[in-house]
């Protein structure tokens, strides 16, 4: 500190420092350099070299700097040595982020990015190989994949009860879409509003039936109808329609009018199917697996659509396998995918099913299912029968 003391007092006392000293990038005088008998001529002009700590106008004795500068004091002389660069565009240069994620993104790999700290709460996106506000978000920036402007809050449009999905899901289907601010959070719960505010009604312990529009929803515990009495059909017990099918899933089958000859596999190892048609079990002694596959080949898509309905009537997550659509690889045959929802499976079925419940695809995309989508009443039986099962 000596050093600096002594800088500061010379420049109060409006004068130089002693001949020779050399002052540091940090600020600080280096003793060592100062001139001695055997160096009675350094140039004061050439040893004082800038830096941030001292400002530049009040050194009016400072001389310009040039070369001579930068070999006395090389890192004072290049300040810009050390500045991180500017942030690249990201591969995904079309990628949207939230300033707030791409300041979080610039830190961790060490670069600048100006714009996204003056924009935290907006979208960002690089055009043309530079970083831009993509979008200005009035309500905040929501983070993801993509990420997008968060939706404004929806008045609450609740009349009696509504599951927090299902509410969310109306919600983004008003026009101008709007966000329920207690989703997702309590999207397995009962909905309502008080005094015009979103509350949490009732807490589901075991999830959240969605009954068709215009009637209230409940918590799945409140059903009337029990686990085992989905308010399906009924379907006389006979013998299997195939090897590897579990007996209710077969009954189900024939009830649903598919004939053995229209099934093309059940336990079976596939490569399409990755592990999915290995057998989850016995049933009066016998292996079985929970998903079956239908030829459809000979089946028009109305047809197919009509059979994927009543597959769903009798507790099947089933989707027509579409060779290039939502998400079925172009190079895969056609078939319907049906997955009996009441028996015990492996977490691989399951995962479908869940998949199934919320509209989904089903294959590791966990894309939106575009060519089909079951009645509310199917929907509930296959709900209520994987929930005897794997929500007790
Ligand atoms: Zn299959």
């Amino acid at each position: 500190m000596r050093g600096l003391c002594c800088l500061f007092m010379a420049l109060l006392a409006g004068c130089a420092l002693e001949p020779g000293a050399t002052t540091l990038s940090d600020g600080q005088v280096d003793d060592a350099a100062r001139p001695d008998a055997a160096r009675p001529d350094v140039a004061l002009d050439a040893t004082v070299a800038l830096d941030a700590t001292v400002p530049r106008d009040a050194e009016p004795d400072a001389a310009p700097r040039d070369a001579s500068q930068a070999d006395a004091a090389p890192d004072a002389a290049a300040p810009d040595a050390a500045t991180p660069d500017a942030c690249p565009c990201p591969e995904d240069a079309s990628a949207l982020r939230c300033g707030a994620e791409a300041a979080a993104e610039a830190a961790a790999a060490g670069c600048v990015l100006p714009l996204a700290a003056e924009h935290p709460t907006d979208l960002l996106a690089c055009r043309d190989g530079a970083w831009r506000v993509a979008e200005a978000c009035a309500e905040g920036c929501q983070p993801g994949e993509p990420a997008a402007c968060a939706l404004p809050e929806c008045a609450c449009f609740v009349q009696v009860a509504w599951c927090g999905e299902g509410a969310a899901r109306e919600g983004l289907s008003r026009d101008p879409p709007c966000r329920v601010p207690l989703s997702p959070a309590h999207d397995g719960d009962i909905l309502g509003c008080r005094d015009g505010a979103w509350i949490v009604q009732r807490a589901c312990e075991d999830g959240c039936f969605q009954a068709p529009r215009g009637t209230p929803d409940a918590c799945n515990e409140e059903l009337v109808a029990t686990p085992q009495d989905p308010g399906w059909a009924d379907c006389p017990h006979r013998g299997l329609l195939a090897r590897g099918l579990h007996p209710e899933a077969s009954d189900r089958l024939r009830c649903a009018g598919v004939t053995a000859d229209r099934i093309s596999q059940t336990i079976g190892n596939a490569a399409a199917s990755a592990g999915y048609h290995a057998a989850d079990g016995q049933a009066d002694g016998l292996d079985y697996c929970a998903a079956v596959d239908l030829r459809t080949r000979d089946l028009t898509r109305a047809q197919i659509r009509a059979l994927l309905e009543r597959l769903a009537s009798h507790g099947f997550a089933a989707w027509y396998r579409e060779p290039g659509a939502d998400g079925w690889p172009a190079d895969e045959a056609p078939h319907i995918h049906a997955v009996f929802a009441g028996v015990r499976m492996k977490a691989q079925l399951q995962g479908q099913v869940r998949d199934f419940l919320r509209g989904l695809n089903g294959l590791a995309s966990h894309r939106a299912y575009a060519f089909w989508s079951p009645t509310a009443a199917s929907l509930a039986i296959v709900r209520l029968l994987f929930q005897r099962r794997y929500n007790p």
